[in-house]
């Protein structure tokens, strides 16, 4: 029964997609078709290949022009990016920041990496992002406010930031996460890793992911929905805080032609040129990509209408997401019955290397986070045992049928 079952949903899957390659994985680059060799080349023999150069310039200019927003700053990678965004809005070391468990453990890392603690709150079922509720519940019963502060009463700690997360590029619930935090007088940086091209509706018009709190960063990883080999970017509006990234990251050198007068202790977090340039030739290519990946999560949707006890998730809002990772979610009532098929499910695909990966494991499981603070976690670890991810590679739908 439970093999007859889950070879229907692998027949699905092997069907929804192009094999050019032996090996399918979840998301990978592709480089077709674009000017990335040309740039690159530009960056080798114009000997501009480190942390300064023009097409830093125009990365940051392009992300900008793409998303709408007024600022970015281009970094090494989407983990440094979070945590040069936690450190510029001040979070201190022993200080908590909220995120959901249900997450790559990058967001709790860059939290980490400050000395500061993740402090965790549920998601919802709908979009997989922080749940606003659990947010506002867990905030009611353990915070107080006192001199300008947001104290967690149980660990004495400060509550200094929220980190939501746009899981699998669907935007969370941003509207409604603002409002607690600004009923709380908290900053908000948008872990957006994974969301380049997803757009909240916010009064009648679309807001790029990112955009909502102080600060929001994406990555240029090489499984993310564009690269630059390893990268990430800092986006935001506010002028004082893209100054204050932009100096912290460059080693908090102060503007001088000669001098090295370094104020405070920074990071070296700058992309250099050569990866700036990769991106160019990536983002000139992202309205493509969007396009196929949203033609192959249609694909996944129509091939999986008719099997039972299994969707793929989709957001019934009118936000857009990228459809950076495709997953589906299995619907048995007990969620033992769900862990089993998506076991058998995963040994199957990967003994005819179709890759699937099971969600990570929720963070508050992991060694390094198990005695970090928590509200409920229901709905994160009942769906946590439901999701796979899906090849979801623009490269993978099928133009021909
Ligand atoms: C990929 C990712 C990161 C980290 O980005 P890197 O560029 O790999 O450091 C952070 N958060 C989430 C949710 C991610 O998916």
């Amino acid at each position: 029964m439970l093999e007859n079952y889950t070879e229907e949903i692998f027949e699905a899957i092997k069907i929804s997609i192009k094999r050019d390659n032996e090996y399918i994985g979840l998301h990978e680059p592709c480089f077709k078709g674009t000017n990335a060799l040309s740039y690159l080349k530009d960056c080798i023999e114009s000997g501009w290949v480190s942390s300064a150069g023009s097409w830093i310039e125009r990365l940051e200019k392009k992300i900008c022009e793409f998303t709408g927003a007024n600022f970015a700053i281009a970094v090494t990678n989407g983990s440094v990016g979070l945590r040069l965004a936690l450190h510029t809005i001040g979070v201190k070391p022993f200080d908590e920041v909220i995120i959901p468990p249900l997450t790559f453990v990058a967001t709790a890392n860059a939290i980490s990496h400050l000395g500061a603690i993740p402090h965790f709150v549920d998601i919802n079922k709908d979009n997989l992002g922080m749940c606003h509720k659990s947010l506002q519940r867990r905030l009611e019963s353990i915070a107080e406010k006192k001199s300008g502060f947001v104290i967690n009463v149980k660990t004495g700690r400060k509550i200094t930031a929220i980190m939501p997360v746009h899981i699998f590029g669907i935007p969370a619930n941003i509207v409604e996460i603002k409002k607690v935090a600004d009923n709380w007088g908290l900053p908000i940086i948008e872990d957006a890793a994974e969301a380049l091209g997803s757009r909240h509706f916010i009064n009648g018009g679309y807001t790029h992911c990112g955009l909502n709190g102080e600060i929001g960063v994406f990555s240029f990883n090489g499984n993310k929905i564009i690269t630059t080999g390893g990268g990430g970017i800092l986006i935001t509006n506010n002028k004082q805080i893209a100054k204050k990234c932009r100096y912290l990251s460059s080693t908090a050198k102060s503007s001088h032609p000669w001098e090295f007068n370094h104020t405070e202790i920074g990071w070296n977090d700058r992309m250099p040129n050569i990866n700036a340039a990769l991106g160019v030739s990536q983002l000139e290519a992202i309205n493509e990509k969007l396009e196929l990946k949203k033609n192959l999560f249609k694909t996944y949707q129509n091939n999986f209408s008719n099997i039972e006890g299994i969707e793929i998730i989709e957001d019934l809002t009118k936000n857009i997401k990228n459809n950076w990772l495709i997953n589906l979610r299995f619907l048995d009532k007990n969620k033992e019955n769900a862990l089993l098929k998506r076991e058998i499910l995963l040994k199957k695909a990967h003994s005819k290397k179709i890759l699937l990966r099971p969600v990570w494991k929720l963070l508050h499981t992991l060694e390094m986070y198990k005695n970090s603070p928590r509200g409920n976690l229901n709905v994160a670890e009942d769906q946590e045992a439901r999701l796979i991810s899906l090849p979801s590679s623009p490269q993978l739908f099928l133009t021909k049928k």
